[in-house]
């Protein structure tokens, strides 16, 4: 039975240890074992020919499913202790001092990058006062409440604006492919401070879920408040300060805030990008992905990935999917994959139907979905044959947000002019029909059936049937009309980028704003925002020494 359950051990495993210490071991072994924290001590006391009293505590340092093969593992690293207990922390914690009668700076935006920069300003002895359009984490619950039940958004409290940004009800998946912008393990690390699960150091896809996240964003502007800095929500930057070409202030609220200013505003706030245009302060276009949400049951995703009938079982977690492919020279690829979780309604404004995707951390709805979209250029635009854009000429940097902007236009005028999204079957819109019927969603406002493969932009729903077509002939199951395809997906990150200087990270032109995460064009996801967030304060920090 032991050998059936831990299947591999790298060969130091095997060293018997009888006197007080602290071993790490790489195991390889079923679900059901490192499902259980009593199971993998009980198990690893017997491999090792302990008695059970002598380990006196195991700590899981990685972990990751290899499912490529019928037999599924999962591939652990644990730090054993024997006949001691551990005595260090599970993580290293970050000591806020207090900073109140230290000079401030202003933080525009209460997202992951305002709010790691804040952080990250008190650590380096700043002050900081963030100012958030939206309301508090618990309050904003309210308003995307409403929006299935009145078929309205409001403009300033839904899933992109509010405390948290569009990360507070995001699916809180941790991961980011991009190891080189900075340090992505502090920034877990802060989250554990927080109070999100030690398991998102672990995993090698660390989640903390949608339900979880609001208390940790609380727990982080607590951080704030306690270390001396201000958070004011429903408090809207409208203006910046600009004196001799530097920037030194903002207005928000009506009131005036003196500092630098970090603009952490996230790629939604189309007023904020009119404003710098309005005010040519340096801007320009940048390109995007556009395209749907996909929903399939999560027992089938489960079946497909886990090459099992019976789906995940007992023991795994719903199972996740990536698929990438080239079409006609444009990238066509799952996005922000939510396994067990829900296609929720993502407008910031009237006229606007946008979807996006969560999951809480069971991951236990009925459904899987994730953004299929198809990158798009500044210069693709003039062949999508919206008649708004076609005015919007090249050099325009608003040229990509208009776009969008004319999309969840068109999206929710199929809808209905509601929330009510339009929505085909899989299999229906990769054969040009209509779908007479849609299948159960979790997408709470309605759906509404609609020829998708005619109205949304050719060069978009022809590459999206190809990429189809291919991801069905990789994964078996997985183009199907079980599936339905949710429009429109357009927030995959920003359409502008407000240019900064590479090692300063402080605007071109102006000095004091550091335009920063994922609306400055320089972050995409939580934690590269949360990063962008933290080197954005190391910079400003250097600025402010140098200016006194
Ligand atoms: C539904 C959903 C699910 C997602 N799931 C994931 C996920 O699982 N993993 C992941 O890595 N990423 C996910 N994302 C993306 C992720 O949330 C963003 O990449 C991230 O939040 C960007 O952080 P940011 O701080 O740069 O901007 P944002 O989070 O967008 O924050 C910007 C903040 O600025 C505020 N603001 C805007 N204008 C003003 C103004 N004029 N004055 C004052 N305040 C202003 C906004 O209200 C907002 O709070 C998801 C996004 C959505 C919408």
């Amino acid at each position: 039975m032991k050998n059936l359950l831990l299947l591999e051990f790298f060969p130091d495993f095997f060293v018997i240890l009888h006197s007080d210490m602290i071993n790490e071991y790489q195991l390889r072994v079923l679900p059901q074992v490192a499902a259980s924290a009593d199971y993998l001590r009980k198990y690893i006391a017997e491999e090792q020919g302990l008695a059970l009293s002598a380990l006196k505590a195991v700590r899981i340092l990685k972990r990751s499913i290899d499912a490529r093969q019928r037999t599924i593992f999962v591939n652990l690293k644990v730090r054993a202790y024997i006949n001691e207990q551990p005595t260090e922390d599970e993580f290293e914690y970050v000591d806020y001092q207090d900073v109140s009668q230290r000079p401030q700076v202003i933080v525009v935006g209460a997202g992951p990058g305002g709010l790691f920069a804040a952080l990250r300003l008190i650590e380096l002895g700043f002050r900081p006062i963030v100012l958030e359009r939206g309301k508090d984490v618990h309050e904003r619950k309210k308003d995307l409440a409403n929006i299935s039940r009145t078929q309205q958004v409001d403009g300033e409290s839904n899933y992109c604006f509010g405390e948290g940004g569009a990360g507070a009800y995001s699916d809180g998946k941790l991961y980011t492919r991009s190891k080189k912008r900075g340090n992505t393990e502090k920034i877990l690390r802060v989250f554990c401070q927080h109070g999100a699960s030690t398991n998102i150091l672990a995993d090698a896809h660390p989640h903390i879920g949608t339900d979880r996240l609001p208390q940790v964003i609380e727990a982080m502007r607590n951080t704030i408040l306690r270390c001396g800095g201000e958070v004011h929500f429903q408090t809207k930057m409208t203006q910046l300060v600009i004196k001799d070409q530097k920037i030194v202030g903002c207005v928000a609220g009506g009131k005036e805030y003196m500092g630098p200013v970090i603009l952490a505003t996230g790629h939604s706030a189309r007023d904020v990008y009119r404003y710098l245009a309005d005010a040519k302060i340096h801007i320009e276009a940048k390109g995007i992905a556009v395209g749907v949400r996909l929903e399939h049951p999560s027992q089938l995703i489960d079946q497909i990935q886990y090459h099992r009938k019976e789906g995940r079982g007992q023991w795994l977690p719903a199972a996740e999917y990536s698929f990438v492919t080239q079409v006609d020279g444009r990238g066509v690829y799952s996005f922000c994959m939510c396994p067990g979780g829900f296609v929720i309604p993502a407008a910031t404004g009237p006229e606007q139907i946008v979807v996006n995707g969560m999951s809480p951390a069971s991951r236990g709805t009925q459904w899987s979905n994730s953004g299929m979209v198809v990158e798009v250029r500044p210069e693709d635009v003039d062949n999508v044959k919206i008649e708004k854009c076609k005015n919007v000429k090249m050099d325009n940097p608003l040229r990509m947000m208009c776009f969008q902007e004319e999309l969840e236009r068109m999206c929710w005028q199929q809808g209905n002019m509601k929330q009510t999204a339009p929505a085909q079957r899989m299999a229906d819109f990769v054969n040009g029909k209509l779908s007479y019927d849609l299948p159960r969603s979790s997408y709470a406002p309605g759906l509404v059936s609609s020829p998708l493969h005619f109205w949304l932009p050719k060069p978009i729903a022809s590459r999206l049937q190809q990429g189809f077509r291919t991801f069905g002939k990789q994964a078996h199951g997985f183009l199907t009309n079980e599936a339905v395809m949710i429009a429109v997906e357009t927030r995959t990150s920003s359409p502008v980028r407000i240019v900064r200087d590479q090692d300063t990270l402080m605007h071109v032109q102006v000095e004091g704003l550091f335009p920063c995460g994922e609306g400055a064009g320089y972050a995409g996801g939580i934690v590269s925002a949360g990063v962008d967030g933290e080197r954005c304060a190391e910079m400003c920090a250097l600025y402010m020494e140098k200016n006194g």
